[in-house]
């Protein structure tokens, strides 16, 4: 019997449009490639699978965008933790620089998706700003921007007054603007990454939790919990924070925290032009970062940490709440329409990590909090290489797969990591 697929209660899931057909997958099939997983790095593999000609079958759990691809906070920022000059220090120039390449298209590639493919999906491209929330990340934002700007990005850096005009708030010492970025209705996105996969010929099955993946003459056989099975050629696995047992130790290269969210009731026009005026998205320098941004419904969405367990109550978002009213005191009062959250699949260096324990067993794993681009771009990635077999369409190296040491005690090690960088982030000021 299959599982039903409820959404996480979200804003995304209440203002998106409606999700394609994807019914579970019934009886055997055969496909050239099997994805498992429907999150924005999946659905881009069936994706861009499909536009070659290769038959692809993708099976998801739940439904697409059920995972972090239908949860997040929806911004679109080009890049990763690492700035360019950390990718050739640790690649070596050349690499270091097609890293930089790629790293730094991942928003053309989902802006330029929507316009392609006539997705619905309510976006706005203004910009990413960067806060700094510290003396220190003033010097970081200041290189960040000038590498990216010597590299053709016409990023811009703000003082204090032009990022609290930009914002509408005082909190930050300075920041950057990074014009490649902007913001998407994250759900509406990964639906509309799944219309366009099946308008190329994919075959989706959500509802289909994979149980089992047996190798099978050159390729395998991929079984669902309903017992239909997928018999193809290659895999790629692309289940993000949502990874369970099926490849051994995979899930022990992660750590999958949960990151919360809270969104307003549409406000006013009045407020609404108080906050984020230009329309760009926005995060700051912090460890344990605050993003915030306005919906295209004038929403003021505020994400950031929480308990590492599921939540239990609306207490477990009140900690957002307080940051929402210190940012922007004319919220106080405002009712939260919306609270939810996701897991996002943290690696130990912070980078996405491709797997191939075996010849054809292709694996995608590591978002951080840049997976809107980075994911698409991955897919389309991983679909040139499972296509041709061309190890330098990845753009990472492909690495064994290693369990983080002690990974059992993970839950306490996150907690831990989080009450260090609570201390060393400093707290949110009162509004000036
Ligand atoms: C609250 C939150 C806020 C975020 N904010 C941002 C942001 O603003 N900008 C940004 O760029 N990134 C953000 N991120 C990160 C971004 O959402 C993720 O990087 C991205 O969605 C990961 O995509 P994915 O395809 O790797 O995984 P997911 O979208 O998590 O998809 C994995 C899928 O695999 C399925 N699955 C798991 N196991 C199986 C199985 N055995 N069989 C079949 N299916 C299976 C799951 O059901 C799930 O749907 C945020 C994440 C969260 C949670």
């Amino acid at each position: 019997m299959a599982e039903p697929f409820p959404l996480a209660p979200s804003l995304w899931a209440a203002t998106a449009p409606p999700p394609v057909e994807t019914p579970p997958l019934d009886r055997d099939t055969e496909a050239d490639v099997c994805v498992i997983g429907g999150g924005y790095a999946g659905l881009s593999t069936a994706l861009h699978l499909a536009g070659r000609g290769v038959a692809v079958a993708l099976l998801e759990a739940h439904e697409p965008g059920w995972g972090g691809s239908g949860r997040n906070g929806g911004q679109v920022i080009p890049g990763i933790k690492y700035d360019p000059s950390e990718l050739t220090a640790k690649y070596g120039p050349e690499a270091g620089e097609a890293l930089a390449a790629f790293v730094g298209g991942t928003a053309d590639i989902v802006f330029d998706l929507i316009a392609r493919h006539g997705m619905d999906v309510p976006h706005v491209r203004a910009g990413w700003i960067q806060g700094a929330h510290t003396d220190e990340m003033i010097r970081t934002v200041k290189r960040r921007a000038a590498e990216w700007a010597a590299r053709g990005v016409a990023a811009e850096v703000l003082d204090r007054d032009q990022v609290a005009a930009a914002l509408g708030s005082r909190q930050y010492l300075g920041g950057w603007l990074d014009p490649r970025g902007g913001g998407v209705q994250p759900l509406a996105y990964a639906r509309g990454l799944a219309r366009a996969a099946q308008k190329a010929g994919a075959a989706l099955h959500g509802g289909s939790r994979v149980t089992a993946l047996d190798r099978s003459g050159n390729g395998f056989v991929v079984t669902t919990a309903q017992g239909a099975r997928v018999k193809t050629g290659k895999v790629v696995m692309a289940t993000g924070g949502y990874t369970g047992d099926l490849v051994p130790k995979l899930r022990q290269t992660i750590i999958a925290p949960n990151s919360f969210i809270v969104a307003t009731a549409p406000l006013g026009d009045n407020v609404a032009k108080s906050i984020l005026p230009g329309g760009q998205v926005t995060s700051d320098t912090r460890q344990l970062l605050l993003y915030f941004r306005k919906d295209h419904q004038n929403r003021v969405l505020m994400g950031g940490r929480g308990p590492f367990r599921e939540p239990g109550a609306a207490s477990d978002w009140a900690h957002l709440e307080r940051v929402l009213t210190k940012f922007y005191p004319q919220l106080a009062g405002a009712p939260i329409e919306h609270r939810w959250c996701g897991r996002v699949a943290l690696t130990r260096d912070f980078l996405p990590h491709i797997h191939e324990p075996e010849a054809g067993l292709i694996i995608d794993i590591g978002c951080m909090g840049r997976g809107v681009g980075l994911q698409t771009a991955m897919g389309r990635a991983l679909a040139a290489y499972a296509a041709t077999g061309e190890r330098s369409e990845l753009p990472f190296p492909i690495t064994p797969i290693e369990p983080l040491p002690f990974h059992a005690l993970h839950k306490l090690y996150v907690s831990a990591i989080i009450a260090w960088y609570r201390m060393t982030d400093g707290g949110v000021k009162a509004a000036a």
